[in-house]
C-alpha cells in the first residue's frame, strides 16, 4: 500500500515535470503590461531600466518582457518555473501566502508573489550596484516585469489539479485550446482582430485612454495604492483567483466550446488586469528607483 501511494505519487511527480504548463499572458499581454509600466515611470526609474536594460533592446523593456517564458526550460533557470503562478485548493476560491505559495516540492516563496517579492528586494540594491551586479540587476527587473504581468492573469491564480485550467480542454470558436490559454492568449488575440485590425498600437491607445480619461480614471488611484509589497501581492493574487471562480472556471465544462458569449463577457475583465499590471508595475519600479529613498516598508 505504501510502495503503491509512493509509487503514484512518483508518477504525479512526474506527469507534473514532464507535462508543459503555458505560462501567464501571451507575448501580446506582456508586451501590453510592460508598454504601459514603461509610459509611466517617473525621470529616476525611467533612467535606472533604460540604464538596466541590454543594447539590443533599444530601450523598449516590452521587448523582454516576454524573456522569463523563453527561458524557463533551460537547464540554468529551470528553478523559475514554478514562479510563474500559484495554484491554490481546488474550488477554495482563495488564496493565502502561507498556505499556496509554494512549488510541488512544498519549498516556500516558490510562486509568483513570492518571486515579486525577491526580485523587488533585489532591484532595491541597484544604487548600490556595481558593474558586476549589472547582469543580475537586468534579470531581476525582466522577471519582476513579467511575473507582474503572470498575477494579474487570473488563471494564473487557479485551482492545483487542473493546473490553472490548462487541464481543461475547450473549443475557442471552431480551433482547440484550454481554459488557461483562453485567458492567456485567445481573447486578446481575438479583441485585436475583432475590434483592433490586429493592430497592438491601437489596443495599447484604448487601454491608456481608458485610465487617463476614461472608464478606468477613477480606479486608477486605488489600483497603485500600496505602501507595503506583500499584503498589495495578497491583494492582487487574491483578485485574481475571485476572477478565475467568477469569470473563469464558472460554467465551462471540458470539451466545450466557448465563443461569443464568453468573450463578450470576459474581454473588459482581460483588458482590465492588463492595464492594471503594468499601473502597478510602474508603481513598485517608480518606488524601487525613484528619488524618495522610501522604497516598501517591508522590503530589504
Ligand atoms: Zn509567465
Amino acid at each position: 500500500m505504501v510502495v503503491l501511494w509512493r509509487l503514484s505519487s512518483l508518477l504525479v511527480a512526474l506527469a507534473l515535470v514532464l507535462v508543459p504548463r503555458t505560462h501567464g499572458w501571451s507575448k501580446e499581454g506582456h508586451v501590453l503590461t510592460c508598454r504601459i509600466a514603461q509610459g509611466l515611470l517617473e525621470p529616476e526609474a525611467a533612467s535606472a531600466v533604460e540604464n538596466l536594460l541590454p543594447d539590443y533592446a533599444n530601450g523598449d523593456l516590452s521587448s523582454l518582457c516576454v524573456w522569463p517564458d523563453q527561458i524557463r526550460h533551460w537547464y540554468r533557470y529551470r528553478w523559475t518555473s514554478p514562479l510563474h503562478f500559484i495554484d491554490t485548493p481546488d474550488d477554495a476560491c482563495s488564496y493565502e501566502y502561507s498556505r499556496d505559495c509554494h512549488d510541488t516540492h512544498g519549498v516556500k516563496d516558490m510562486c509568483v508573489a513570492g518571486a515579486i517579492q525577491n526580485f523587488t528586494s533585489q532591484l532595491e540594491h541597484y544604487r548600490e550596484g556595481t558593474s558586476d551586479r549589472r547582469y543580475n540587476m537586468t534579470e531581476a527587473l525582466l522577471f519582476l516585469s513579467h511575473f507582474m504581468g503572470d498575477i494579474h492573469q487570473p488563471m494564473h491564480v487557479g485551482f492545483t489539479t487542473d493546473e490553472g485550467g490548462n487541464t481543461i480542454a475547450v473549443r475557442w470558436f471552431r480551433h482547440k485550446s484550454n481554459l488557461h490559454h483562453v485567458w492567456d492568449r485567445e481573447i486578446i488575440l481575438t479583441a485585436l482582430a475583432d475590434y483592433y485590425e490586429k493592430n497592438l498600437d491601437s489596443l495599447q491607445e484604448d487601454l491608456v485612454g481608458n485610465f487617463t480619461n476614461g472608464i478606468w480614471f477613477d480606479d486608477v488611484a486605488s489600483w497603485k495604492e500600496c505602501d507595503n509589497l506583500l499584503p498589495c501581492l495578497n491583494k492582487y493574487a487574491t483578485e485574481s483567483i475571485n476572477i478565475a471562480c467568477k469569470w473563469g472556471y464558472k460554467g465551462v465544462k471540458s470539451g466545450q466550446t466557448l465563443a461569443d458569449e464568453y468573450f463578450n463577457s470576459r474581454m473588459p475583465i482581460v483588458m482590465k488586469r492588463i492595464a492594471q499590471g503594468g499601473v502597478r508595475l510602474a508603481m513598485i519600479l517608480n518606488l524601487v528607483f525613484g528619488d524618495s529613498q522610501q522604497g516598501f516598508a517591508a522590503a530589504t
